[in-house]
């Protein structure tokens, strides 16, 4: 549903008596009520106000014809207590960013933060390509978790008159999503179990001190149909991850558990080590529809195998690399839809460990022989050549981007992405970093049922030191919306950090 004139006209009217340069042109902007952009409305001093429903997050605008052009000038009126709580995103002709084309807009602002009541902030977008639309059409979005209600949004071809009233701005807003909202989850793990067959370096496993354990199957079962049935508090990214700790393939029923997810249209991921691709289980994975596979190779060397701890010491690091490319050649033969994630570690960040990749030189002998690995598969299965060359995908510094900017393409539904080496939480040796704020979005998208059914609220708490209830004990809804959760994120919002966990962490590094 979009948002129909005859709404945008009341919201407007009171705007056009206020401020001569309101022009009758902005009747036509157009809010699109729908997807994750869904909006709820309320009056306040008689006027409508209007923010993302609860479990939304963007409010996604349409502007009409004849204000579109280069740049664009933006101002937005809302009722709020600060600067800063939403971000304007918009396609600029400059530049792809990771989410489509959508980068943030500078924020201007006027600067007197504190008190609730109506603000204004202005936007230029210099740069903004009125041929792009993203988002069921959108030609720009706020994204927008916070408390403030929006009041007014008005474009202009032409620049404001003044802008003395605006001194301050910002280039990223970053918005904090407000504790009392609810929020989907975007990141939910299901540990299928903690036990592992590797104890690799980077990994916490050997200071791990919970319990080892598995979850049974009849209540891994019964757990996926509980999620299933909150399928619409699910955020779009990869909802189900078969892990936190652990090997999920040491699971003896993991492809019945792959099925049974997949039936329910749950669409799991399976992070494993790679050190258990038997053929029978891997083709088993591919015919249950398994949705992703990540395959947590990060080795380029035998040396580099060495870091990985392999509990099982037949495990050659010839025979570790031919399983990983038989399981990608296998789905091809099957011509399995399932994708593929081949993980290499980017250790470029995390001097302890001088043995994974650290270095271009490095990654460049890597990436060559996956590259030399799918030519030979394009050959033998029939594909287009795809023409990847090394120098151009390492160009720019590889190791210094961001894992989603280091993914490329390797085969059709194989891609390979450069794995930051991390230190869960400060808890193993890692990049000295400054302390981060105490606000931490993770406690906001995630939701980890450890294998005994306690729910933490981060991947990397590996010992559960952030345990908020139990499944077995609570439904999903009690936990997601209950009052321990909600007072560690009040807590974090307000600045504190009374958690052992976090006050170790204070963000993801
Ligand atoms: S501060 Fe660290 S440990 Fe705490 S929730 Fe955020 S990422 Fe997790």
């Amino acid at each position: 549903m979009t948002w129909g004139a005859h709404r945008l006209r009341g919201w407007l009217s009171g705007m056009r008596s206020r401020r001569k340069e309101a022009d009758l042109r902005h009747r036509a902007l157009r809010i699109l009520d729908r997807g994750d952009g869904r909006i709820e409305e309320r009056k306040f001093g008689g006027d409508s106000h209007y923010r993302p429903l609860n479990g939304c997050a963007y409010l996604y605008f349409q502007v009409p014809l004849e204000l579109l052009g280069t740049p664009l000038y933006v101002e937005i009126e809302y009722l709020g207590d600060a600067h800063g709580r939403f971000a304007l995103q918009y396609p600029s002709s400059l530049k792809t960013g990771l989410e489509g084309d959508y980068l943030e807009a500078r924020q201007h602002w006027s600067g007197n933060a504190g008190e609730l009541h109506l603000r204004r902030c202005r936007y230029f977008l210099e740069d903004f390509d009125p041929s792009k639309t993203q988002n069921y059409g959108a030609h720009f979005r706020l994204y927008h978790p916070s408390d403030d209600w929006i009041r007014d949004v008005r474009v202009s071809p032409e620049p404001w008159p003044e802008m003395d009233g605006f001194p301050f701005s910002l280039e990223r807003a970053e918005p904090r999503k407000s504790p009392g909202r609810f929020h989907k989850i975007q990141w939910l793990f299901l540990e299928l179990t903690n036990l592992c067959n590797f104890s690799c370096t980077f990994c916490p496993d050997e200071i791990m001190t919970r319990r080892r354990g598995w979850m049974k199957t009849a209540d891994v079962l019964a757990l996926l149909d509980q999620i299933a049935e909150h399928r619409e508090w699910l955020g779009p990214v990869h909802p189900i991850k078969l892990h936190q700790m652990g090997e999920p393939m040491i699971h003896r029923d993991i492809v019945p558990i792959v099925a049974h997810a997949e039936r329910l249209g749950l669409g799991v991921e399976l992070n494993t080590n790679a050190s258990l691709l038997k053929s029978s289980l891997v083709e088993g994975l591919y015919k249950a529809g398994l949705n992703s596979f990540v395959l947590s190779y990060l080795n380029h060397t035998p040396q580099a195998f060495g870091t990985r701890k392999v509990k099982n010491k037949k495990l050659t690091f010839q025979e570790y690399r031919a399983g990983v490319e038989a399981a990608i050649e296998t789905k091809f033969r099957l011509g399995s839809e399932t994708r593929i994630q081949l993980h290499l570690a980017n250790a470029s960040a995390a001097a302890a460990f001088p043995q994974l990749i650290s270095g271009e030189s490095e990654a460049r002998a890597e990436l060559e022989s996956w590259l030399e690995f799918g030519r030979r598969l394009e050959q033998e299965v029939g594909l287009e050549p795809s023409g990847l060359d090394a120098r151009r995908i390492l160009e720019g510094g590889i190791l210094d981007r961001d894992e989603l900017g280091s993914c490329v393409e390797l085969l059709p539904g194989v891609s390979l992405l450069w794995k930051r080496i991390h230190s869960w939480g400060h808890a193993l040796p890692g990049e000295a970093k400054e302390p981060g704020p105490a606000y931490c979005v993770v406690p906001y998208e995630q939701f980890v049922i450890q294998h005994n059914g306690d729910i933490s609220v981060c991947c990397t708490d590996f010992d559960g030191g952030l345990v908020v209830g139990n499944l077995f004990e609570e439904g999903i809804e009690k936990i997601w919306r209950g009052k321990r959760l909600l007072e560690l994120r009040r807590e974090m919002f307000a600045g504190r950090l009374s958690n052992p966990v976090c006050r170790k962490c204070r963000g993801w590094d």
